[in-house]
């Protein structure tokens, strides 16, 4: 595989993420949600970072851009709204292409989370870098966009291939999947919840996740079973709503 992922827990719930173009040497930090432990990861893998990919402006996910910067030289690549914390050095949107070396990111725009939030998609490696977007079982809060706006972007995810392997960047699969079956009594989702317990009981991480098993369990991307009566993204709307007031 070209592409090397190292993946970190930081913060009280994020995970980091460094990876590195095989072929050249040169490395990324998929966000920068604590600088001291990128910086400290680079070293102890002996990388060197070229770039930033921010996928939106979240303190927890562009606060490290200007103390990372500093430190390593790396180009800074975000969509437009991480100039509200941080400089940009390129400004991307969906369609753009960011090369690592010999890997290749297409950015995709997934908007909702926040209105800018992009993710990355290394097609050749079968790989997905989502921020906020999707969680393993859950997806963003919508604290900018509209549950149109996610419903479209949550779309263009699942659009991949069921086996591309989904980078995210909090640990909150636990908290979703008590929600998650308090909507869908799917075996799978069962089966898939039970599995998780477990593993964050035995400190495990449940993150990545792949876009097949998203499509299969998680309740944000079924919305439109458990809501058969209403339009796509209004069914995800009310899936939304009962996960911002439930109390698990
Ligand atoms: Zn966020």
């Amino acid at each position: 595989m070209p592409l090397t992922i190292h993946q970190f827990p930081c913060l009280s719930d994020n995970y980091g993420f460094l990876v590195r173009d095989t072929a050249t040497g040169l490395a990324a930090s998929i966000d920068t949600p604590d600088a001291d432990a990128i910086l400290e990861q680079l070293a102890a893998l002996g990388w060197e970072l070229a770039l930033i990919l921010n996928t939106h402006w979240h303190p927890d996910h562009a606060g490290g851009n200007a103390k990372v910067k500093a430190a390593t030289g790396a180009t800074v690549i975000g969509p437009a709204e991480v100039e509200k914390i941080a400089p940009v050095d390129r400004k991307v949107a969906g369609g753009d292409t960011v090369a690592l070396g010999a890997t290749h990111f297409t950015v995709i725009e997934s908007g909702g989370h926040t209105l800018g939030h992009v993710a990355y998609h290394d097609a050749a490696d079968g790989v997905l870098f989502v921020g906020d977007t999707l969680f393993a079982l859950g997806c963003g809060r919508l604290f900018e966009g509209t549950p149109q706006q996610m419903w479209g972007s949550l779309s263009r995810l699942t659009a991949l291939p069921d086996d591309t392997t989904v980078y995210c960047a909090h640990e909150y699969t636990a908290a979703n999947a008590r929600f998650a079956l308090s909507v869908d009594d799917a075996p799978a989702l069962r089966d898939r919840a039970q599995a998780v317990f477990a593993a964050r009981e035995r400190g495990q991480p449940t993150v990545p996740t792949t876009i097949g098993l998203e499509k299969a369990t998680n309740p944000f991307l079924r919305a439109p079973l458990l809501r058969p009566h209403l339009p796509p993204a209004e069914a995800f709307g009310e899936i939304r709503a009962a996960k911002d007031g439930f109390k698990g």
